[in-house]
């Protein structure tokens, strides 16, 4: 079975890990949680970057730091994952769910302005596939309203917007570290802090409402409960698996790019052939080769492709469900139809890619695509009815 995705390890995790056992300290903010964050400030320009044990996590601390409650807006796409909405939901914002680009998962940035409110107080744009969304455009509409930013980055570490590293844009960013983002620890995450204004209160909430990083910095004498927290620090042996991760990320960006690039030259054909639609970067983005997906004709055909892949021992999955027309959402929805994120719900198709894949095993992947758009039945809706 090749599965859509398998962890990569790049060598040195389990080395980092003995190591922050030695160390004799393996809660949280130790050696190599300093090294992670110190490693993204550099090589980002990152103001203050803080590890998560989530990217979940880094949305709910960003929630509270642009002082989300009751009556306050959102705005966010509804083809995203459902972390991006729950970190607002739990605030008690009212969330505004608006659609993608007809030619990208990415929300629509000319669509925004109607959307807004006087009680807007939030945009949060997602790099969907790691691709950027219009920052420039955003950011005017909403810096001089007052309106905060924040990145949902989970899937952009190392690609940028206009050559600016994602998550250096909005006045706050979330990555993700979980295993089936470019680099992980299994479970993990960063918020990154651009606003100074939210640098101080970051940390406290960030220590569990304490001042207990001021304390080790010996800038108070003692430490207390000055704020709301929560635990959002992860472990030293997280951060320890993390900095492995890190280190090698050229490394595993090169292998990513290479099957990102193979997978967009070999499946050309399909889309001159009007079967399937390949990723379109829109042109102020880069590829960090996060995700290989497919738009099929319609949703029969993608069910039917996806049963074709496994029979032929290969998992591909489709991706997120509109959270407007969620279980829990959709009878409290009230906003228009969105019909590009639903085609994109129904639609979209995502290919095994990760760091391990092999030659051989992409070979048989795109093979088996090949061997599915040319066939009389599998093939798009209506080519199997043609006698
Ligand atoms: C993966 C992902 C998340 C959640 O990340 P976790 O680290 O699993 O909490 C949030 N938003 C998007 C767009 C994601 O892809």
């Amino acid at each position: 079975m090749i599965p859509f995705n398998r962890p990569y390890i790049a060598g040195p995790e389990l080395a980092h890990m003995a190591a922050a056992m030695a160390s004799g300290k393996l809660s949280g903010n130790g050696e190599f949680t300093q090294k992670c964050q110190a490693y993204f400030a550099d090589r980002y320009r990152f103001p203050k970057p803080l590890l998560t044990t989530s990217c979940t996590d880094a949305l709910e601390m960003a929630a509270l730091l642009c002082g989300i409650g009751p009556g306050d807006e959102v705005i966010l796409p509804s083809f995203t994952f459902v972390s991006t909405a729950n970190a607002f939901a739990l605030r008690g914002a009212d969330l505004v769910f608006m659609d993608s680009r007809a030619d990208h998962p990415n929300l629509d940035a000319e669509q925004i302005e109607g959307l807004i409110t006087p009680r807007t107080k939030v945009i949060v744009p997602v790099h969907y596939a790691g691709a950027a969304c219009d920052m420039d455009r955003i950011l005017d509409l909403a810096r001089p309203r007052g309106i905060r930013v924040v990145e949902d980055a989970a899937q952009a570490i190392d690609a940028t917007y206009k050559g600016r590293p994602l998550g250096s844009l909005g006045d706050l960013a979330a990555f993700s570290f979980h295993e089936t983002k470019n680099i992980g620890a299994g479970e993990g995450g960063m918020l990154v802090i651009n606003n100074p204004a939210y640098a101080a209160r970051a940390e406290i909430l960030w220590e569990k409402g304490t001042n207990r990083g001021a304390f080790f910095r010996g800038e108070v004498d003692k430490y207390g409960w000055v704020d709301v927290g929560s635990s959002f620090l992860p472990s030293e042996l997280t951060a320890a698996f993390l900095f492995a991760q890190a280190q090698a990320l050229d490394e595993i960006q090169a292998k990513r790019l290479a099957i990102w690039n193979r997978y967009h030259a070999d499946l050309q054909e399909l889309e001159q052939a009007g079967w399937v639609e390949r990723p379109n970067l829109p042109s102020h983005a880069s590829c960090n080769a996060h995700m290989y997906y497919l738009v099929c004709p319609d949703g029969g055909c993608r069910q039917r492709l996806i049963g074709f892949l496994k029979a032929r021992g290969i998992l591909a999955v489709f991706h997120y469900q509109s959270l407007h027309q969620s279980p829990f959402y959709s009878p409290k929805y009230r906003g228009p139809a969105l019909p590009n994120a639903d085609r994109f719900s129904d639609c979209l198709v995502r290919l095994p890619l990760f760091a391990g894949l092999t030659e051989a095993e992409q070979g048989r992947v795109i093979d088996a695509l090949r061997d599915f758009f040319a066939g009389p039945t599998a093939g798009p809706s209506g080519r199997e009815a043609a006698p």
